[in-house]
């Protein structure tokens, strides 16, 4: 039985302040089973892993070297340092706007996984690309270039994200079969690539759009582990409703 991850993407979002006071407040409504965490800025993360006994702590992105002249950026031994457990990888907002490509992301995941860190790696078509009826080819080609040259074991531990991008932010959430559709997609590139071990134990989400009010249809599916979720993550009563709505 796979555990379903339900997990908050912050983004650009909450001071430090802000971060510690979220997670007091939701830290103790947490139930078993899920597993639920929140993906924080790095600056946040610091605080964010010592206020948090429940809920698992995601960087957002991270760099593949473990150091050098990379201004601006953040290493993986560094993000460990601070109790990191999960890292977001691949999100199609670092994709579309900080140049990031299905070859750092193989880096990137890799190199946590050496790590001993969770990637949480996010896949997913552009509205163009939907309507062209290119998901399949597209979603696959992300998933077997993410995963390139690793151990079916290493596989077996990850999670992978499948995001629309047109349903991003948008309020106009995948319909749960579109959404069932593509990660039994997800997991049968899996499958292929890395065998049914792999296949089984991968826990894939859902994001685009999900909230308290659909997040229980998106769970029900056969494919469908948990969800990575962005705006109705932020609300200390919205996440609780989705904690509640997946109890
Ligand atoms: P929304 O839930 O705001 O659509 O964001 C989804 C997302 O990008 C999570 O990574």
């Amino acid at each position: 039985m796979r555990k379903p991850i339900i997990v908050g993407n912050w983004k650009m979002n909450k001071t430090c302040k802000e971060t510690v006071e979220f997670i007091n407040a939701v830290d103790g409504e947490l139930n078993d089973t899920c597993t639920y965490g929140v993906a924080v800025p790095f600056t946040a993360l610091k605080d964010a892993t010592a206020t948090a006994k429940n809920l698992i702590i995601a960087a957002e992105n991270c760099h593949f070297e473990e150091s050098g002249a990379y201004t601006g950026e953040v290493s993986i031994p560094m993000l460990k340092e601070l109790g990191v457990t999960h890292c977001i990888v691949g999100h199609s907002e670092r994709r579309q706007m900080f140049a990031e490509t299905d070859e750092t992301v193989n880096k990137k995941v890799r190199k946590l996984i050496e790590n001993d860190i969770t990637p949480i790696m996010c896949v997913g078509e552009t509205l163009e690309e939907f309507e062209a009826g290119a998901t399949e080819t597209k979603v696959r080609k992300q998933v077997a270039e993410g995963l390139k040259d690793m151990c079916p074991k290493c596989v077996a531990k990850m999670v992978i994200a499948y995001e629309p991008i047109w349903a991003i932010g948008t309020g106009k959430s995948a319909t749960k079969e579109i959404a069932e559709s593509s990660c039994a997609i997800v997991r049968d590139e899996v499958r292929k690539l890395y065998g049914d071990e792999a296949a089984e134990s991968i826990r894939i989400q859902y994001g685009g759009s999900v909230k308290p009010e659909n997040i229980k249809e998106y769970m029900a599916m056969e494919d469908i582990d948990g969800a990575l979720i962005g705006g109705a993550s932020l609300k200390v009563d919205s996440f609780k409703a989705i904690v509640e709505a997946t109890k």
